[in-house]
Formats: structure tokens, sequence, C-alpha cells
């Protein structure tokens, strides 16, 4: 592992985008829909056992989350969606924002898109996508929890999901991943190193 993820550190939330950090140097997204793995898979990724406990924080929740990797490089989680207490008003924000900072964040390399493997391309994922595509920005799914099912049934989900990310016309790609296992964590680190210029 590159030795930068284990020295992320937390640098600031932004509940709008008049708060995000200037849009400088290199920055890649995650996103997913609450519960699918999103803080998990941070975690896993920067040998960090709690770095994204910050992004879980009540009140936190719902804002854009900045990790620094260097002055250069930044990791940024976004909210999680879908999840059923936000009020439709809150609902309306940050579906706006989101896409909002998809299609205008110039230093946004790529999105990493969190799907838990038993439900993977839900709606809102599929807006996700949509976003994505409209915005020319690169999407590299994780199906998160494999170790759930047994490899093979994990690798068919895979290589369905492959197909149908076909029908974006996206730059795409998708890949298995547990933290659990862990399994995956060497393929996620060439994707961001690739975005990032690692
Ligand atoms: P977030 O809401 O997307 O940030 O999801 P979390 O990372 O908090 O994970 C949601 C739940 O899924 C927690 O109970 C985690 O323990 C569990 N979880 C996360 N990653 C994995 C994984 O790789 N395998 C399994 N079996 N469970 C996981």
């Amino acid at each position: 592992m590159n030795p930068l993820y284990r020295r992320a550190e937390y640098v600031k939330s932004a509940h709008n985008l008049s708060q995000l950090l200037p849009d400088e140097g290199r920055e890649v997204a995650f996103a997913g829909r609450s519960n699918a793995g999103k803080s998990s898979a941070i975690n896993t990724l920067t040998g960090q056992r709690n770095l994204a406990r910050i992004s879980k924080t009540p009140g936190r929740t719902q804002q854009i989350v900045f990790f620094r990797l260097d002055d250069e490089r930044r990791l940024v989680d976004l909210p999680g969606y879908g999840y059923a207490k936000v009020p439709p008003s809150l609902k309306r924000h940050w579906e706006h924002t989101l896409g909002a900072f998809l299609s205008t964040r110039q230093s946004l390399k790529g999105l990493i898109l969190l799907m838990d493997i038993r439900h993977p391309l839900t709606d809102y994922d599929s807006q996700m996508l949509n976003w994505c595509a409209e915005a020319g920005m690169p999407a590299h799914v994780l199906l998160t929890k494999a170790d759930k099912l047994g490899y093979g049934n994990a690798k068919n989900v895979l290589l369905q999901v492959q197909r149908d990310l076909g029908e974006y016309g996206g730059e795409t790609s998708a890949q298995l991943f547990s933290s659990l296992k862990p399994h995956g964590v060497e393929e996620l680190h060439a994707c961001l190193n690739a975005w990032l210029q690692l």
C-alpha cells in the first residue's frame, strides 16, 4: 500500500457547495446507499480503524467530508443516500448538491460507487451513474460485502453488473470487495493510484 493512504487525515466537512475545499489538485469521491459499507471501505483502504468514524458522527452523516492525503490529493466521503429518516427537503438538497458536485468539480477525477453485492444497482445508484456519464466522470463500482456470497455467486453478480454498467455509456469498471475478509483492496488501490496519479 502506498504510505500516503495510511497518512490520510480528516480536514473538513461541508454542508453545501460554498463550503467545499478549494477546487485544486486531485480528488476521488466515495458514494453509496447508507449501510453499503462505505465507512468500512474507507477505513480498510487507509489501514485506519477509525478514520471514517468522523463521517458517521451525528450531524456529519449528511455532509461532504474531506480527507487529506497530501497537499495535492484528497479522498471525499459523500453523504450516504437512501436513508429513510432524511426529510424530503434535505433529500432534495442533497440530490441537487451531489449532481452539481459531480458535474462541476474540476479536481474530482473519479467516483467510487459502493453497492452491497446483495442489492446492486438500486435507483439511486443508477442516478449516480447517469450523472457520472453526463459529467464525463469515470465510475468504479465496489460490490461490497462480497464475503456474504460464495465465490461463484459473487463472480456471477460481478459479471452481470459489468454487463449492466455498459448501458450507462460512461467510463465504468467494477470489482468485488470485502472489508471483512479483506478482499479487493489492491485492486481498489490500483484504481485510486491511477486517478490520483500516484
Ligand atoms: P456505510 O453506512 O456505507 O458507511 O456502511 P458501514 O461501513 O458502516 O457498514 C454497514 C454495515 O455493514 C456494518 O454493520 C458493517 O459491519 C457491515 N459491513 C461493512 N463492510 C462489510 C464487509 O465487507 N463484509 C460484511 N460481512 N459486512 C460488512
